[in-house]
Formats: C-alpha cells, sequence, structure tokens
C-alpha cells in the first residue's frame, strides 16, 4: 500500500514536472528491485535478448554517463519492471556525432541494399510479435490484442517504407531555353532528431524511422520515458536486420537536456516529434534557431458527430472504437460525441450497454479491452474534466468515478448533456470518457465541430452520401473517418491541421518529410 502510494506521489511529481516542461529528478531516484509479479511476465518473453536496459549509440549498448536511471514501471500494477539509464546531453551529443558520420555510408548505399535491410527488419519484428506486444502492455498498460494490433501497424510502416525506399523518384523539367536541361534530385535531409509519446511505443517510432531510414536519413529516437522497452527492443531487431550501427541510435532519460541536445545541434537537419502540443511548440520554436525541417504531429480534439439519419448500430460500434481504444488514449480518440436530437435517446441508450460490456482490467488477463491510464496525473486529470461537466449540468450516465481495481484504473463513463463551455469539450481528455453533445442542426454540428484549434481527426455517421461529402469539406481537420471508427493505415496520410501539427506520416507523402529537392541546371549544352 505504502508502494503505492509512493509511486502515485512520484508520478504526480513526474507530470507537474512534465507540464512544467522542465526536468523532475524524483522520478529518477532508481531502485532495482524488481517483484517477482514483474520478473514472472518478463519471463513470458520467448526472447529474453529482446529485454534491453541501455541505451543505443553508434551500435553499441551504453548506459548513462554518470550511472543514473530511470525507472520503468507496469501502469497497471506499480511494478518495477526495469531500469534504464537515464541519459541527457553528453550522451545525446555522442548520438548526433555517430548518427552525423554514419548519414554518409547509409546514404551512399543503394536504395535497393536500404530496403533489403528494412525489409528484414519488418520480418523479425513481425516474428517477435508476441514478444513486443507483451512489452507494450507490460510498460504501456494496453491490452494484450490491442498491443499485437500495435505490432502489426507498427511493422507495416517499416514494410510500407521499404518499398517506398526504391520509388523515390525525381523530375526532369523541361527547360526555358534549348541549351538547358533542368532536373529535381530527391536527396536526404541528414540526422534526424525523433521523439515520440508513451501511448503507441512502438507505431509513433516506426511512422518515423521507416521513411527517414529508406531514403538514406540516419536517426536519433528519444521515447517516453514511460515506454523505453519497446523502443530499445526494435532497435536490437534493426541491429540484427543489419541496419549499420549509428544508423539508429536509441537515447533516453532528460527530455529536455535531450531536446536541447538536439535542437542545438547544427548536425541535425531534422526534428519529427509526436506528442502534446505544449512541448510540440516549443521544439518548433527551438529549431528555429538553426532552421531545422520540423514534422509535428500532436494533440487532438476530435468530433465525432451522430446525424439523426446514421445507421445506429455502425454509429455506436464506430463510436465505441473511436473512443475507448487505448482506454481513450490516442490523438485520433473521439474527444466529443455530437449526437443529433433525434436520435440522442436512441444512440445514449445502445452505446451504453455496449461500453457496460467492456471489462477493465490488466492487458495481461484474457477478455480485457480497458487497460489503466499511464499515471496518476492522468487520473486526476480525467477527474477534474469530469467534475468540471457534472459541476456546469452534465449528467453522468454510465461510470464517472475510479475503478475499484484502484492504481490507475478509471470507468469508462458517459457524460450526457455537455456543452462546449465545459473543458471535456474544449481540451484532450485522454482518458475513457464519452461526452454526449446533443445538436439540431448539421450548420449547427459543423460550427461546433470546428470551433477549437485543434485539427487532427473527426468523424462523422451518416446514411446520406450528399452529406457525407458536405460535412467531410467543411470539417477543419486532417483526417475524416465517414461511417468510420478506426481509419489509420500506413498507406494513407496522417497529420493534423490547425495546432494539430505539421505534415504527415504514412504513405506516399510520408517520405516527402526527409526528403530535400535539389535543382541542377545543366547549361551551355551547345557551346
Ligand atoms: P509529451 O508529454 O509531449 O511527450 C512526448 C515526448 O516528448 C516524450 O518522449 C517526452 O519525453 C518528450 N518531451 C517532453 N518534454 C520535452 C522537452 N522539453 N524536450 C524534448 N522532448 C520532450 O506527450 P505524451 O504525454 O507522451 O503523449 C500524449 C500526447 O501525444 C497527446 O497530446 C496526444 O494527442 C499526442 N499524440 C499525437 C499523435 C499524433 O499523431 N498527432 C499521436 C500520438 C500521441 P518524456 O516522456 O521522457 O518526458
Amino acid at each position: 500500500m505504502q508502494r503505492v502510494a509512493l509511486h502515485a506521489a512520484m508520478q504526480r511529481v513526474a507530470l507537474q514536472g512534465r507540464h512544467l516542461l522542465s526536468f523532475s529528478p524524483s522520478r529518477f531516484l532508481s531502485s532495482h528491485h524488481m517483484s517477482t509479479d514483474a520478473q514472472a511476465a518478463i519471463a513470458r518473453l520467448r526472447d529474453s535478448g529482446l529485454l534491453k536496459s541501455k541505451g543505443l549509440v553508434g551500435g553499441k549498448w551504453v548506459d548513462s554517463y554518470d550511472g543514473k536511471t530511470v525507472q520503468v514501471q507496469n501502469p497497471a500494477t506499480g511494478d518495477v519492471i526495469a531500469n534504464v539509464p537515464c541519459m541527457g546531453k553528453r550522451e545525446t551529443d555522442d548520438a548526433i556525432s555517430s548518427a552525423y558520420n554514419t548519414f554518409y555510408s547509409w546514404s551512399k548505399r543503394t536504395a535497393s541494399e536500404r530496403s533489403k535491410c528494412l525489409r528484414k527488419w519488418y520480418d523479425l519484428i513481425v516474428s517477435h510479435k508476441e514478444d513486443l506486444a507483451l512489452l507494450i502492455t507490460l510498460e504501456q498498460g494496453k491490452p494484450l490484442k490491442e498491443a499485437l494490433g500495435e505490432v502489426s501497424y507498427g511493422a507495416a510502416f517499416i514494410e510500407f517504407f521499404a518499398e517506398e525506399a526504391k520509388r523515390i523518384y525525381g523530375d526532369i523539367i523541361p527547360p526555358t531555353s534549348s541549351d538547358r536541361r533542368l532536373f529535381v534530385l530527391k536527396q536526404p535531409v541528414g540526422v534526424v532528431g525523433a521523439i515520440t509519446p508513451w501511448n503507441f511505443p512502438l507505431a509513433m517510432i516506426t511512422r518515423k524511422v521507416g521513411p527517414a531510414l529508406a531514403c538514406g536519413c540516419t536517426v536519433i529516437v528519444k521515447p517516453s520515458e514511460y515506454t523505453p522497452l519497446t523502443a530499445l527492443a526494435a532497435a536490437d531487431l534493426a541491429l540484427q536486420a543489419g541496419i549499420p550501427p549509428g544508423a539508429l541510435n536509441v537515447v533516453m532519460g532528460n527530455a529536455p537536456d535531450i531536446g536541447d541536445s538536439l535542437l542545438q545541434s547544427t548536425q541535425v537537419r531534422k526534428i519529427t516529434f509526436t506528442g502534446s502540443t505544449a512541448v510540440g511548440k516549443k521544439l518548433m520554436a527551438g529549431s528555429a534557431n538553426t532552421v531545422k525541417k520540423v514534422s509535428l504531429e500532436l494533440g487532438g480534439n476530435a468530433p465525432c458527430i451522430v446525424f439523426d439519419d446514421a445507421d445506429l448500430d455502425v454509429a455506436v460500434k464506430g463510436s465505441l472504437a473511436a473512443k475507448f481504444r487505448n482506454s481513450g488514449q490516442t490523438c485520433v480518440c473521439a474527444n466529443r460525441i455530437l449526437v443529433q436530437e433525434g436520435i440522442y435517446d436512441e444512440f445514449a441508450n445502445a452505446l451504453t450497454k455496449a461500453v457496460q460490456n467492456l471489462q477493465v482490467g490488466n492487458g495481461l488477463v484474457e477478455g480485457v479491452v480497458q487497460g489503466p491510464l499511464i499515471n496518476e496525473a492522468a487520473v486526476e486529470k480525467v477527474e477534474k474534466f469530469v467534475n468540471d461537466a457534472t459541476s456546469k449540468g452534465a449528467n453522468v450516465i454510465l461510470g464517472g468515478k475510479r475503478h475499484s481495481l484502484g492504481m490507475t484504473f478509471y470507468e469508462p463513463t458517459i457524460l450526457g448533456n455537455v456543452n462546449s463551455e465545459m473543458l471535456v469539450s474544449r481540451e484532450e481528455v485522454f482518458g475513457p470518457v464519452a461526452p454526449l453533445l446533443p445538436f439540431k442542426t448539421e450548420e449547427e454540428a459543423i460550427k461546433i465541430a470546428n470551433d477549437t484549434n485543434a485539427g487532427l481527426a473527426a468523424y462523422i455517421f451518416t446514411k446520406s452520401i450528399p452529406r457525407s461529402w458536405r460535412v467531410s469539406e467543411a470539417l477543419e481537420y486532417g483526417l475524416v473517418g465517414v461511417n468510420e471508427g478506426l481509419i489509420s493505415t500506413e498507406v494513407a496520410p496522417f497529420g493534423g491541421a490547425k495546432q494539430s501539427g505539421l505534415g504527415r506520416e504514412g504513405s506516399k507523402y510520408g517520405i516527402d518529410e526527409y526528403l530535400e529537392l535539389k535543382y541542377v541546371c545543366m547549361g551551355n549544352l551547345e557551346a
């Protein structure tokens, strides 16, 4: 009990630190204690060599230079799963040098050679999918089945970009005078710093590293302090696949120090970030000094609009998937469910029945579909949003409180009669809370949906084809799901409008983020 309280207190301090964008040393008071439960869970790994507890710099597994470590905990139990190095500026500087020195040789390899390495990496990820999924569930909390889904999704980016590596075509431009020939070459941007969040410990990395390596860039990955183990295991498989030492480095620990090192280096030519809008803005500002190319995948505030003419079953199934995946902790999770008056009661009842069936628990337990939230501060945020909504007139249809399992489990929740003034509609709740906002007309729904600085994903449910087009075009979002709650795929461009980010990941467009265009003019050809 005492340990749980200490754990909760440490998490609170850590999250306060995160909000201040500053380093919180209290989380880094390391204990090398690993409970017997954690040991038993780790023993389920088929390839125990995948559990790495060192960073990867220049192809070598290294500790932090001052010997400090940081705990990785299982959010479902509070158990310490591993201690990983708490790295900072010096380790990151070395990783940058290594990536810089490797860039020349890696980018000079033929596209086909790079493609083969990536393909092999893909094959290794797939053949180790159970182990990777286990690590994801242990450090992130999502149910094992969902973690397996993430491994397939994450691996797909490596496969897709292994193929795209061979299709980075330039252009020949018709010249403006007969003695000139004009060409456009596409070349890798150089060393890339990739900073990723905890909610998809594998996929947010492969979405960046796949295209970067495919076109010849080299990378320093900084995974979240909460989920470094999946990143390290994936990097180990990359080495086994023949991706050369130095082409892929992994550092973790003191995020602001690592970030500063990446931002200040003139050798790092690109920052690619997935995470909160607050940190994204900071990285964008920090990139200005060295004028780096920047890609940002930031927070959302997804509207999910259910019209009177929707197919009720499709709308319930889609909203459930869009809202409750990863216990509501995805950037594309439905944050506001707008329901037209004529279908409101029927939809609320049907959704309630569906949500009542969601089994909450440790993601390793068969049948569990809702894991814990990532930490105590995440639960406190959900509590604050729910209290704010109910104090302003919303009613709790289901849940609305911490789960009896304790730890960071929260009951899957539905709130009725929510309006746009409530916190739950204005900000990303990032938890298992479905707020229902009644509306009257299509125009009103579009206005409410667009009334936010975020612009990542939106969903609409309607059987009308004209309405599908009208509303899809009117929504100020980067992704729109029509009668679909799960729309992410490696073959389509993923990214946001407004303050949800810059650039796109996945698809044929995703590789452009790692390329520079070079115009070559050959003149005096008739001389
Ligand atoms: P976060 O707090 O912004 O952290 C993201 C990453 O940035 C972590 O690796 C974190 O390191 C690092 N970081 C924090 N402060 C930093 C600094 N000053 N300099 C450099 N790096 C720093 O976000 P999160 O809580 O992990 O993730 C949740 C957020 O990600 C949500 O807003 C969600 O919407 C967004 N997200 C967006 C997408 C998308 O594609 N648009 C996808 C997934 C998630 P530490 O963890 O080590 O502190």
